[in-house]
């Protein structure tokens, strides 16, 4: 382990001699040095968790929302520490390892200050027919929520599961990814500090077996991020135990451009949005759609921006390492499809694909069936492919298998070219901004998984829906009696006749 992060206080350290290394992406030296955990100290830990659970879920809304700002606090106080963690182990620059732990921490307060107008108990209608009753409504913490993150935002990804999870009465027990153990250990450690009594948060590291022994350790939920073939993995193996999962897995996220958009605004954000992070983001942008009176205009503004922009080890670069170093493969075998096949690199290309470091990479004249727009890149790269209306945008942009976001940028059409995407979150004269709103469901369709982290739906996506009908005075008619006569049966038909009977058919 690094000197920086210390095991929680409130959990055993590994039971086995096996241990793996985290490695900074920019040097390779070794960051820190993590125990294997076993599939039995894994179930061990879930037991554990499942105590813990009955404490948490005992505390009020009120109890947890305290510590889970505490929380926060002292993560904020630490935000310098845990983002020197995040950028020695995925090789981020510091701003944006700053920037993303920002973000996390707004979620962590959400979730937080909402969990009880969101789950708490709340009266709902009864209707007539069975007036003499009181319904209520609650959602219910399901109990320990086992959470497998990604290593590309250590920090903002899995806390969309964990903080949610925690604030509506669950245990977590979280398995970071084998390139980011070190952040995943710092984020219990500091759980750990407050919430001192029992192990709430639990952290367990390994490789990809530890994650799979996750699923089968008898959790109640298994929220997954990370890629769609790992996600179907970990639907398998949940499925022997009917185990619920939530995927939020990959993406190949669009850009459309309308003839009216603002360009230069347009071409900003595409190359933040396909660039940031060294594009290795799940709603990076990997594809754009012009407009073809707006193309060439386009496309002449996102080349000027992005020939000021380089990926290199330097302090203050703006564009950090390919993470994993096997995505470098990925990465250039797709630009060489896209060559292969007709396309053009107006900028980068193949030789932009380093050792460490990828260069921007703007590809124009690609074929709509090559890999680098169906399959996803994370890598700095975009397409940039000209459209003859904003029709042909829509149906290309809907064109692959994946749905997580999208991004349009027009002035008059922008609300309804978003609403015609079909993807989980759209972006209008923005990018990526929809991550960064609380309030806002966050996930995808096809094969960007199920499920939703973050909002009102992410807190519901870790509890059960609990119905509660009181009787409050003796029913006027007695339906579910087996003294019920025709009487009642009458005056049953006669009311629905009165409530539903009047619905006229259907013109043809
Ligand atoms: P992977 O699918 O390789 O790994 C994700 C996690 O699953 C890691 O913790 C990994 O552990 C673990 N894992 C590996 N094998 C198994 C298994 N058989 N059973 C259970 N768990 C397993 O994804 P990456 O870490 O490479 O992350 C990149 C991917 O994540 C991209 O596809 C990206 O689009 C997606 N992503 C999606 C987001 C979303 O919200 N939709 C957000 C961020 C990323 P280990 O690392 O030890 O192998």
């Amino acid at each position: 382990m690094t000197a920086d992060v210390q095991a929680p206080s409130n959990q055993a350290a590994g039971d086995s001699q096996e241990t793996f290394d985290s490695l900074s992406p920019v040097t390779g030296d070794v960051v820190g040095t993590w125990p294997v955990h076993s599939a039995a100290f894994v179930e061990a830990a879930v037991a554990r968790a499942h105590d813990a659970a009955t404490f948490w879920s005992g505390l009020s809304f009120d109890e947890r929302a305290e510590r889970l700002t505490a929380w926060a606090g002292v993560m904020t106080r630490r935000i310098a520490q845990l983002a020197d963690i995040v950028h020695q182990e995925t090789g981020k620059p510091h701003s944006d390892a700053t920037l993303e732990a920002a973000l996390a921490l707004d979620h962590v307060a959400w979730a937080a200050k909402n969990a009880r107008k969101v789950l708490g108990r709340r009266k709902v209608s009864s209707g007539l027919v069975m007036a003499n009753q009181a319904a209520t409504v609650e959602y219910r913490p399901l109990g320990v929520v086992g959470v497998i993150g990604p290593w590309n935002y250590p920090v903002f990804t899995p806390m969309g599961s964990i903080a949610y999870a925690l604030a509506a009465g669950n245990a977590v027990v979280f398995k970071p990814s084998e390139l980011t153990p070190g952040v995943g250990y710092w984020l219990g450690a500091t759980f750990g500090e407050v919430v001192p009594e029992q192990p709430v948060f639990q952290v367990v590291t390994g490789l990809g077996e530890t994650g799979a022994a996750l699923c089968r350790a008898g959790v109640d939920k298994l929220a997954f991020t990370g890629s769609t073939a790992t996600g179907k993995k970990v639907m398998a193996a949940c499925a022997e135990t009917l185990t619920p999962v939530v995927i939020e897995a990959g993406g190949k996220d669009a850009v459309l451009v309308d003839q009216d958009a603002d360009l230069d605004a347009a071409a900003d954000a595409t190359l933040w949005g396909a660039c940031s992070n060294a594009g290795q983001t799940c709603i990076g942008v990997e594809r754009v759609y012009v407009h073809d009176r707006v193309y060439d205009d386009f496309l002449s503004r996102l080349l000027d921006k992005a020939r000021d922009l380089r990926a290199e080890d330097s302090p203050d670069t703006k564009m950090g390492p390919i993470t994993m170093p096997s995505q470098l493969g990925v990465i250039s075998a797709h630009i060489q499809d896209a060559l292969d096949r007709g396309g053009k690199a107006v900028l980068g290309g193949p030789g932009a694909v380093g050792v460490r470091f990828v260069q921007p990479t703007v590809l124009v004249d690609v074929p709509e069936d090559s890999l680098a727009v169906q399959e996803e890149t994370f890598g700095p790269t975009v397409t940039v492919t000209r459209v003859k209306d904003m029709d042909d945008a829509v149906e290309k942009a809907n064109g692959t298998r994946y749905g997580l976001g999208s991004t349009v940028f027009a002035r008059a059409r922008g609300m309804e070219l978003a609403e015609r995407i079909r993807s989980g979150m759209t972006a209008v004269n923005g990018v990526i901004t929809f991550a960064a709103i609380p309030s806002l469901p966050f996930g995808g369709v096809g094969d960007s998984g199920f499920g939703r982290i973050h909002g009102p739906d992410g807190l519901k996506e870790f509890t059960y829906a609990k119905a509660i009908a009181r009787q409050r005075f003796k029913p006027m008619l007695a339906l579910t009696t087996f003294t019920r006569n025709a009487k009642a049966d009458n005056q049953l038909t006669q009311i629905v006749t009165m409530l539903h009977g009047r619905g006229t058919t259907l013109k043809k």
